[in-house]
């Protein structure tokens, strides 16, 4: 679904670890992390190469076919594109091509209605308006527009305004004498960020009895800047649309929690699947909602409630009365995940794989058709260059999901199908959702991997400055300081949920990379993310989708041919230490945790990833030549550091969150040493301590891997 950024900043800021934005280095012009001078050389020829391979008027072709029709999970047309996706990736020269499908939990709307019986009767378009400019905002009828993964339900009931629907929001309204129970709850798409299913769920707990979810124009309308089709922000019907699945306990098919939905797997009842959210839902436009908050009573709204509507905004209940008629079909339905890859010369069973999402709400031009034209392209120059002999040492494989906007299904899926294999063989997972919004480059990633992104971010020219698009970005931060703004580094390594990289990061264990370029995007999930949008506001000649395959490809290729893995557990050390640090900002942690012996057992990691780094690096300046034999022992020591942070049995209570540094707040927010902080934050002290003594224990299997991965380097 990959969220705007611009929202995501604030509540990364308010998640804040604000651990991760220590030390990164410069990049250097020397040989590259991981390569000897001699296969520096040879590795930046090749990027050359691939460089002047990339046309924008290639990846643009691929953009006006995936953007030509709505293509959502489950539709015809995104099979289509499925097949589309696979000739070209056969064209391309690609190996193993193949289609996977999976069977899921996809139910579509057979009836969305909601209308006014209090103060007056009156029914709600839903809808979203056509433009005489732009085809696409009229000629296809798009269907009703709605939540996936809403329940079935017909209620009419009194409406209360409950802001952003977060806790602290019915705190309020409880405090006040405002029983939300029975009530239909109206709220704002919220800024800073936060899943509309973290809405769902705490509406669902709260006993509300359905929930509408609006675009107040003070977050993406006219508040921000000009509306569709004149400008990129959301105009008076546009509707978000998008999922509310409970995935933040556990990712994909909500029927096959923890493994694979192919042919003949066990399939649990949907009243038994977690992940399932019990309540009502649908999406609306400021259009629509303003009627409804302009007819409640009670209490004048806090001012921090208050939106760009010229209106009071009011908390009710009542006296505006709602009827809210919801049926979906309880739909399995197959989805379609494409895949081939570049066999590697050296090493083929070990991967770095580029993944992007194919299905959108409607048109998903930024989101996710960008990125799948960007996939395309990467397809085309990296099938050229293995084809004119230049195939990398170890895999690429490239994978373009489906149902990414329902539960982050399809790379879930296939991350439980392959888990065996990946395990062994991931070297890294670097994800494009959307490619591009706008011109400003957000990476985020763990934090082992930052001196390959800021290599490459030095090396990949911005299309509009005709700098390289890390002094694009510097320029960009040191604007942002100066109004106060600004913070830390291109590399966030704070990664919450909310795309296809979970599976990998946080059941896998894989190294994780997610990029966007970015920029101002008001018509997020509505059908105006469309080529008219893209080609007016967003990347005008798919200059920017271009330059993300450069990107992309150069991180690709230098991941799959470096002679030692460049991951750097110096920072990562750093970062982690930060983590622990952050664990201070819960009240009461300082006085009920000891920190000590995690601290120690940071301190050793880093004092190992010191001397791994010296050996690695001297190895990589001798004389003496380097075989991919001579070093095949020590990259695997390295991949198996990552490994290491999973544990088992997961995080308490979400047993398929296994990664012991990250999960997803359920708002999707970064939490960083979830088991330790999440027992922390809810003052279950003894949880606390006992999650610390994992952590503690899952750092000193790192460091040890690490130390094993320093004898191995070979000696002079
Ligand atoms: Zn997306």
């Amino acid at each position: 679904m990959k969220v705007p950024w611009s929202s995501v900043v604030g509540a990364l800021l308010i998640a804040g670890s604000g651990a991760a934005l220590a030390g990164q280095p410069e990049p250097s012009r020397g040989p590259i992390a991981g390569f000897t001078a001699a296969t520096s050389a040879r590795q930046r020829a090749l990027e050359e190469r691939l460089a002047a391979l990339l046309d924008p008027a290639s990846t643009a072709r691929h953009f006006r076919i995936l953007t030509e029709a709505p293509h959502p999970s489950g539709s015809e047309r995104n099979r289509e594109l499925a097949e589309y996706v696979r000739a070209q990736f056969a064209a391309y020269g690609l190996e193993d091509v193949a289609i996977r499908r999976y069977d899921v939990l996809l139910p579509l709307p057979r009836k969305v209605e909601v209308s006014m019986v209090e103060p007056e009767a009156r029914a709600f378009a839903l809808k979203e308006d056509g433009y005489p400019e732009d085809k696409h905002s009229y000629a296809a009828d798009v269907g009703p527009t709605y939540i996936a993964m809403s329940a079935s339900g017909d209620v009419t009931a009194d409406v209360i305004y409950a802001h952003s629907g977060n806790p602290e929001d019915y705190d309020w309204l409880e405090a006040q004498g405002i029983d939300p129970r029975g009530k239909i709850a109206i709220v704002r798409y919220s800024m800073p960020y936060s899943y509309r299913g973290f809405k769902a769920w705490e509406a669902q707990r709260r006993g509300v009895a359905a929930l509408i979810i609006y675009s107040d124009p003070m977050d993406d309308g006219y508040r921000r800047g000009d509306v569709f089709p004149r400008g990129p922000w959301g105009p008076e019907s546009h509707i978000q649309r998008g999922a509310i699945t409970y995935d933040f306990i556990v990712p994909g098919d909500p029927l096959t929690p923890g493994w694979a939905s192919v042919e003949g797997a066990k399939r649990i009842a949907e009243s038994e699947a977690r992940s399932v959210p019990r309540i009502p839902a649908v999406p609306m436009s400021w259009r629509d909602a303003r009627p409804i908050l302009e007819s409640l009573g009670g209490p004048m709204a806090p001012p921090s409630w208050h939106g760009a509507l010229p209106i009071t905004y009011h908390v009710g209940p009542g006296p505006a009365r709602l009827h809210v008629e919801i049926d979906m079909d309880g739909g399995t339905r197959p989805i379609w995940v494409v895949e081939g890859r570049i066999r590697g010369s050296e090493a083929p069973e070990e991967m770095v794989i580029l993944g992007n999402h194919r299905d959108a709400w409607v048109y998903g031009a930024v989101d996710p058709s960008s990125g799948t034209a960007s996939l395309l392209e990467t397809a085309r120059v990296l099938g050229e260059l293995a084809r004119s002999g230049s195939r990398p040492r170890r895999s690429i494989v490239l994978v373009n999901w489906d149902a990414e906007e329902w539960h982050l299904t399809g790379s879930t899926e296939w991350g439980e199908q392959f888990a065996t294999e990946l395990g062994k063989g991931a070297v890294a997972y670097l994800n494009v959702d959307s490619s591009t919004g706008g011109p400003d480059l957000e990476v985020s990633a763990v934090a082992s991997l930052n001196p390959t992104i800021l290599e490459v971010a030095g090396d990949v020219v911005d299309p509009n400055s005709r700098r390289s698009i890390l002094e694009a970005w510097r320029n960009r931060k040191a604007s942002s300081d100066a109004e106060g703004g600004g913070s830390g580094s291109l590399v966030d390594n704070d990664l919450g949920s909310g795309s296809d990289y979970t599976v990998f990061l946080n059941f896998l264990g894989v190294p994780v990379v997610d990029l966007t370029f970015d920029g101002p995007y008001g018509v997020y999930h509505s059908r105006y993310d469309d080529r008219y949008w893209m080609e007016h506001f967003g990347d005008p000649g798919c200059r920017y989708m271009t330059a993300m395959v450069e990107v992309w490809g150069r991180m690709g290729l230098r991941l799959a041919n470096a002679d030692v893995h460049a991951y750097d557990f110096r920072q990562y050390a750093t970062t982690v230490r930060g983590f622990l640090d952050a664990l201070g900002e819960v009240p009461g942690a300082a006085k009920e945790l000891d920190v000590a012996a995690a601290a120690t057992a940071i301190a050793a990691w880093q004092v190992e990833a010191e001397t791994l780094q010296r050996e690695i690096d001297r190895a990589l300046t001798s004389e003496k030549a380097l075989t991919a034999n001579s070093l095949s022992a020590l990259n695997n020591a390295l991949l198996r550091v990552e490994r290491e942070f999973l544990v088992a049995d997961g995080i308490p209570d979400r047993p398929w969150f296994k990664h012991f540094l990250y999960a997803p707040r359920f708002t999707y927010a970064a939490m960083s040493l979830p088991g330790v902080r999440e027992a922390a934050e809810s003052g279950n002290w003894e949880e606390a301590r006992r999650q610390l003594e994992v952590l503690t224990e899952r750092l000193r299997a790192v460091t040890e891997t690490t130390r094993r991965a320093a004898s191995l380097v070979p000696g002079p």
